[in-house]
């Protein structure tokens, strides 16, 4: 690995500055799991890596707070994915946090619990995928300039089943289908500031197939906004892995529903690790809107979701796991037994 300085500046000027001097070689460091992986892989060669750790002021401080208020949660791009699995014991958010159960449900599936400890918020839903031919330096693939998506007609088990094209990527972050199905928004502080809903923050590869997110050279994630659940709403996480840690997901689903009267009043349904972005299922959603719960309508709605899947030539089993966990987490969310 080349070497490189770390630099620890104490403003958000300070950063941006280091940054923008020369943006090809100096990036933003977070926990650094996923930048040191890059850069052990031969991905990137950086002259400077800029802490975000050493902010100070009330930017330093919004970055690690994570607060609860009468109109939602406030969570710091540097809180980590083990506060973000603690969410229950966190003393203000006991009484309110069912509606926000995915999110943590997601936050402790994630990784190992080492790996929690030191993985943040905003680098977990900036992190580069894990596709192999991305990863390895030797492949000139289409996310580094090449001409075509190398998994296409490779070893694409891993890859996506819904929403691929050019490249067929799949997103990485866990913390991104929950937060979507939570309806969550993000701010970004670069010369101005701007919240955005979190669909904005990602690009899918049909816009750029380089790049991920939208975020410009000197740009921090500063925090994520959860409103708060109304009383009736739940939600719930469901994942499958090869391995059950030290491992990435093959396929996850999450739902955020609210009951009234015995119907479902409004719900969201995001399926993780099957797209290039975290995928929202309108068609799913449709099919369950002003529905009795149940396990039949959760068939219905699972069919639904997978229906526009077109798998590549290894990776056709996504289509019933996706199915599966869509079932389950709907029955979940629902407070439903699961059918045997
Ligand atoms: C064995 C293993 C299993 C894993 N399993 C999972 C899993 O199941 N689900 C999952 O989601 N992840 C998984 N991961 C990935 C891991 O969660 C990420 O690598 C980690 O979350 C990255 O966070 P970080 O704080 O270390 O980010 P960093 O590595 O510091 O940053 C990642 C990227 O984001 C940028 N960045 C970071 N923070 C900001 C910010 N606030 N503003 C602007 N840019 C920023 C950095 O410049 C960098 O490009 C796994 C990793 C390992 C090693």
């Amino acid at each position: 690995m080349q070497s490189f300085a770390l630099i620890r500046p104490h403003t958000l000027a300070a950063a941006r500055q280091r940054v923008l001097a020369n943006p090809e070689q100096r990036l933003l460091r977070a926990g650094g799991l996923d930048l040191l992986d890059r850069m052990k892989e031969g991905l990137e060669t950086p002259d400077e890596l800029v802490e975000l750790s050493s902010l100070q002021g009330e930017l330093g401080q919004q970055l690690r707070a994570l607060e609860s208020t009468a109109t939602g949660l406030t969570i710091g791009a540097l809180v980590t994915l083990a506060q973000l699995a603690q969410l229950a014991q966190h003393d203000d958010l006991n009484t309110r946090n069912i509606g926000h159960a995915a999110l943590r449900q997601a936050a402790a599936s994630a990784a190992t619990p080492g790996i929690r400890n030191l993985a943040t918020l905003g680098g977990n839903l900036l992190q580069r995928p894990r596709c192999w031919y991305f990863r390895s330096a030797d492949l000139h693939c289409l996310k580094k300039g090449g001409s075509a998506c190398l998994a296409i007609t490779g070893e694409n088990k891993y890859h996506a089943i819904l929403g691929g094209g050019p490249s067929f990527i799949v997103h990485p972050s866990t913390l991104a289908s929950a937060l979507l199905a939570l309806d969550a928004r993000v701010e970004i502080a670069g010369e101005t500031t701007r919240i955005i809903p979190i669909a904005e923050l990602f690009v899918s590869p049909k816009t750029d197939p380089k790049r991920e997110h939208i975020l410009a050279p000197g740009e921090l994630l500063t925090r994520v906004l959860l409103p708060a659940p109304g009383p009736a709403a739940r939600s719930a996480y469901a994942v499958a892995k090869e391995k059950q840690s030290h491992d990435w997901p093959l396929a996850e689903a999450v739902v955020n529903l609210s009951l009234e009267a015995g119907v479902i009043k409004s719900v969201r349904v995001v399926l993780g690790h099957v797209a290039p972005v975290p995928w929202r299922s309108a068609e799913a959603e449709a099919a369950l809107t002003g529905q009795k719960p149940g396990a039949a309508l959760f068939a219905r709605a699972a069919a639904a979701a997978l229906a526009p899947a077109r798998p590549l030539k290894h990776n056709a089993y996504k289509i019933p796991l996706a199915q599966g966990l869509l079932r389950e987490a709907l029955h979940r969310a629902a407070d439903l037994p699961l059918p045997e």
